[in-house]
């Protein structure tokens, strides 16, 4: 068999996630939005591992001691549905934000986002512009450009240092992790982990970038499930743009654009050359655009050099486009936000009604019960008492049914903050006083301090 390809048609072009992006640095309404926002997230990311809340670190997720702290509220491992809840919170709030805005979370809250852009300003400040920066990568080796290059890696080596320092920082507690950090105490878990990160971050926003938007972010494959007609996108007006076509700016541009069936794109390449994932929006909706609106800033100014309307680019829906109104309702959307408010409350129910104490009690499993030689039963167990509160307290230990007089149970017990205590407890009874062989008893654990905190924990009492 004879294939008869022409050359030209065996050429295999990378796809555009393999080419190199040279971004092109761009200013605009939304990009002061985008910058005003980054800075906002960026900065309580640094902050809030600082805070500090009755003497301790605010927010701590302990995972050597298996709590996780914050502000007020400490949760053990035993509050996993708390997760489940955050979790599914998250992803319907999610739902709701991308059926309304498009991924507007990509454009404007994704640390992948901030940070790629955060590296391709250092990038555009020590390498020069989207031309200079193709220049220099294609100049064969000379100490100029390895002076270059070598700044910029550093710079980057240093913020993804910042960076993985300041992530740890909400797993090991702040002031002994910098203690370590600055005294060059580095144990082989801080190394591991500030490495891991720094290399990651580096790696992620350094050198990946839009490959991880467009070949690993799962978000990026199933959004357009989430997607309707009234869902808001980043788009290009064909109609009014096409057909494209380059013109000069002393041109009289409506009489060219009459003369030569011209619409209003004039072919600068901008949009383009400004879009972090490398795509031409004027190809219309591409799973690949992340809604940052770079190229919308990028056509407005276009538009204004030329004195044409702006919005060629712009925020809007698919119906929009169509040139019918865009609904703000969908039912979908009200499934979402319905979904995100019963989450919401059965969270806030649920941790107003957490007790942040856990009990557990154990019977002796060698003999049920003995008796002295005055007809006195004794049964013993084993109680196990976690304080899950932020303070130490004392408790009180409290078995209603049995005779308080023949009680052999310590007064109060003081427990610390977070830890757990074993008690072995004796209950005596007068034989002749209970009823049956069996008798339910419930042990009643209360903190002096706060009456509100209280368990009851039920079991057995044996006699002969
Ligand atoms: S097409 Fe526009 S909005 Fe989409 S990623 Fe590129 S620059 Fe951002
Ligand atoms: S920036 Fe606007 S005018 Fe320039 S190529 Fe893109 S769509 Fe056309």
């Amino acid at each position: 068999m004879k294939f008869n390809f022409k050359e030209e048609q065996l050429i295999i072009k990378p796809h555009k996630s393999q080419q190199s992006i040279y971004v092109r640095e761009q200013k605009g309404v939304y990009q002061n939005y985008r910058r005003l926002l980054s800075w906002l997230l960026m900065i309580t990311f640094i902050i809030i591992p600082f805070l500090q809340y009755q003497g301790q670190q605010a927010v701590l997720f302990d995972i050597g001691k298996q709590q996780f702290r914050i502000f007020a509220f400490t949760f053990w491992p035993q509050d996993f549905v708390l997760l489940a809840g955050i979790l599914m919170l998250a992803a319907f709030a999610l739902f709701f934000v991308t059926t309304w805005l498009g991924r507007v979370w990509c454009g404007y809250v994704c640390p992948q986002t901030i940070w790629t852009l955060a590296y391709v300003w250092v990038e555009h400040r020590i390498e020069g512009k989207r031309n200079q920066r193709i220049a220099l990568d294609k100049s064969p080796w000379s100490l100029h450009k390895l002076q270059k290059k070598s700044l910029k890696h550093c710079i980057w080596l240093l913020m993804s240092f910042l960076t993985a320092t300041t992530f740890i920082s909400y797993f090991i507690p702040v002031q002994s992790l910098y203690l370590d950090l600055l005294s060059f105490n580095w144990t082989a878990l801080i190394t591991f982990w500030v490495l891991f990160f720094t290399l990651c971050t580096y790696g992620n926003a350094g050198w990946l970038r839009e490959k991880v938007c467009i070949d690993m972010c799962p978000y990026a494959r199933f959004q357009s499930a989430m997607f309707d007609k009234n869902t808001l996108l980043v788009a290009y007006d064909a109609q009014r743009g096409e057909n494209r076509g380059a013109r000069k700016l002393k041109d009289d541009s409506q009489q060219l654009k009459q003369e030569q069936g011209l619409g209003d794109c004039v072919d600068c390449n901008l949009c383009v050359e400004v879009c972090p994932t490398g795509i031409d929006i004027r190809n219309g909706m591409q799973y690949e655009c992340i809604n940052c609106a770079l190229c919308i800033d990028a056509c407005d100014e276009t538009m204004t050099r030329f004195n044409y309307a702006k919005g060629l680019i712009s925020y809007t829906s698919e119906q929009a486009l169509t040139g019918e109104t865009s609904k703000g309702f969908s039912f979908k959307l009200a499934a979402y936000a319905s979904f995100c408010l019963v989450c919401s409350i059965a969270m806030v129910l649920w941790i107003n009604a957490r007790i942040p104490l856990e009990a557990s009690i154990l019977r002796d499993r060698n003999a049920l019960y003995s008796v002295d030689y005055q007809g006195i039963i004794e049964n013993t167990y084993t109680l196990k008492i976690l304080n899950k509160s932020q303070q130490p307290l004392h408790f009180s230990i409290k078995v209603p049914e049995i005779d308080t007089t023949l009680l052999k149970l310590p007064k109060k017990l003081l427990i610390k903050s977070g830890a757990m205590q074993t008690v072995p407890l004796t209950l005596t009874a007068d034989g002749n006083s209970l009823e049956n062989k069996m008798t339910n008893i419930s042990f009643i654990i209360q903190a002096i301090e706060q009456p509100s905190i209280l368990l009851k924990r039920e079991t057995i009492f044996f006699r002969d």
